[in-house]
């Protein structure tokens, strides 16, 4: 028994499951959600660069919504700053239209009309990466496909996704909870956020067990959020204790799992992992509890 133990002990630690890797993204660039009264859009962008810095992660894509620029014209120096700091700019659509709900000349247009603003920040630096907004494909396979066509002749690599943490969620009751100055509700909004940024970080590699049999570095959707930004320290910390190493979204793509979700040029693969999983019969595992209910109740 103790040597089956050790056995299992020795493979588990071989290179199936060896450390895993996770490139941090941010969205939404340079706007996300409500701010808390007193707080800028350049303040949150300096809060997670500096908590990026400190945690020596590798330069991170931000996809940028022009639009944000529009509402806010001052965001527009979260670009700069992001840029300035060693971080990458990528494309996620002028205004995020869902592909599912929008025609795709629409979407086509939209999407180019963010190139101008990321050319003008991104420095020279490699600004062709994609991400959907709400990581939403299109409607059904052909369209999916006219846009992966898009995509490919202008020369794009789409970011993909393999962990979320419906980081979406927080924003507004933090704005509550820091109106109302009750520290206990925020310190309750911060638990229960590390405890789905673990649970998203498990069940990211149960899933990809389940479904390759070994992990892949792992690619974490984050937003450009205040109540992100005030998060990051613990999540970098988090990630570090449970033995992840950071890597850039070029190091993690480059794994051959990521060959036909990052070129558009190749025959669309799965939407997710949990598809691929469904293709051969099998059910994905339980999803981690979001916690919606409780925070939206929160601080009202
Ligand atoms: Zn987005």
């Amino acid at each position: 028994m103790i040597r089956a133990l050790t056995l299992a002990a020795v493979l588990l630690t071989g290179t199936a499951f060896a450390a895993p890797k996770i490139a941090i993204s941010f969205d939404d660039l340079p706007v996300h959600g409500v701010l808390p009264a007193g707080v800028s859009r350049v303040d949150v962008a300096q809060e997670i660069i500096d908590a990026l810095k400190a945690g020596a992660i590798p330069p991170t894509y931000g996809l940028v919504n022009g639009v944000g620029t529009e509402h806010e014209p001052v965001s527009a120096a979260v670009l700069q700053m992001w840029r300035d700091s060693g971080n990458l700019l990528g494309n996620h659509t002028w205004t995020h239209p869902a592909l599912s709900s929008t025609d795709l000349a629409t979407y086509e247009a939209d999407f180019l009309k963010s190139e101008p603003l990321l050319e003008k920040y991104a420095g020279g630096s490699d600004w062709h990466w994609f991400r959907y907004p709400f990581v939403d494909e299109g409607k059904d396979e052909p369209q999916r496909a006219a846009f992966r066509s898009f995509l490919a002749e202008h020369h794009y690599k789409i970011a993909d996704v393999t962990v979320t943490v419906d980081d979406w969620d927080y924003p507004e009751p933090y704005a509550r909870c820091l109106a109302k100055g009750d520290t206990a509700a925020i310190a309750q909004l911060e638990a229960i956020y590390l405890k789905r940024v673990e649970d998203g970080a498990d069940y990211a590699r149960k899933l990809s067990a389940q479904a390759l049999g070994h992990d892949v570095p792992y690619i974490l959707l984050l937003h450009i959020g205040a109540f992100q930004a005030h998060m990051m320290p613990k999540l970098i910390a988090l990630y570090k204790a449970k033995g992840y190493s950071f890597v850039s979204l070029e190091e993690a793509t480059a794994d051959p799992f990521y060959q036909a979700y990052a070129d558009p040029s190749l025959p669309a693969p799965p939407r997710s992992m949990e598809n691929i999983l469904l293709a051969k019969g099998q059910q994905p595992p339980t999803s981690p509890d979001n916690h919606s209910t409780e925070l939206q109740a929160m601080c009202k």
